[in-house]
């Protein structure tokens, strides 16, 4: 795909969707999901302007965007896969947003490791919104509880919400259940909607969008998210 070709439909169909349902011009942003795109398909990306990328792996991440980041020093990289807390020291080095706060031994381990090396990334809590057995996330019910725990006791600066709804269902209900979350929460931000859904969510209100194969083409089959 030619990278300033696919970000400027990407970037129609987003302001498209956003004037049809009126959010202010620029309040959603595109998060680039990179995972599995290797360096040099990501440079052209780079260079057509976007800035913004998601990766769901932490080696994955380590691999590709210490270099990148050298020639594009005001990239921001977004980890929007699941975190363990032994990969926390190399995430917080090598991220800039985690979109994957889930529970409180994550929690409490993030906060440590940002007070222990001075970076202090900006947040998300990754909610489970459709209640799945093998989906990653704190449930609805608690998200609330937890949102202030993190603030209060692990002192993360939590500025939104993430999910990923269930698959083969019309996600709309759930990125309603996400904002209904979010303002009870007190956080302004919503990572929401990937390449079949971003218009759906940026209608319920996202901020954030996920976009990966619209933009950069299919993934290998294995590759694609559980
Ligand atoms: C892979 C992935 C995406 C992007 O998926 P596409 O359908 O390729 O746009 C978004 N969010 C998460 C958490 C992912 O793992």
């Amino acid at each position: 795909m030619d990278a300033a070709a696919s970000l400027a439909d990407i970037g129609a169909r987003m302001a498209a969707a956003k004037a049809r349902f009126g959010p202010p011009a620029d309040s959603v942003q595109l998060v680039a999901v990179s995972k599995t795109v290797p360096a040099d398909a990501i440079a052209p990306y780079l260079a057509a302007g976007q800035r913004v990328f998601g990766e769901n792996r932490v080696q994955e991440a380590k691999d590709k965007w210490p270099e990148l980041r050298r020639e594009y020093p005001d990239v921001q990289v977004h980890l929007i896969g699941p975190l363990q807390t032994n990969k926390v020291r190399e995430a917080v080095a090598l991220f800039d947003v985690i979109e994957t706060v889930d529970r409180d031994k994550l929690a409490a381990a993030l906060g440590e490791e940002m007070a222990a090396s001075g970076r202090h990334l900006t947040c998300f809590v990754q909610v489970n919104i459709g209640g799945e057995a093998q989906k990653s996330g704190i449930s609805p019910e608690e998200t609330v509880d937890f949102v202030a725990r993190c603030r209060n006791e692990f002192k993360l600066e939590i500025v939104g919400l993430m999910c990923i709804p269930p698959d083969g269902q019309p996600a709309g209900p759930y990125f309603a259940h996400l904002a209904t979350l979010g303002r009870a929460a007190g956080v302004a931000n919503l990572s929401m909607g990937m390449s079949g859904d971003f218009e759906t969510a940026i209608g319920m209100g996202a901020t954030h969008v996920r976009v990966g194969s619209a933009l950069f083409g299919a993934r290998p089959p294995l590759e694609q998210p559980a």
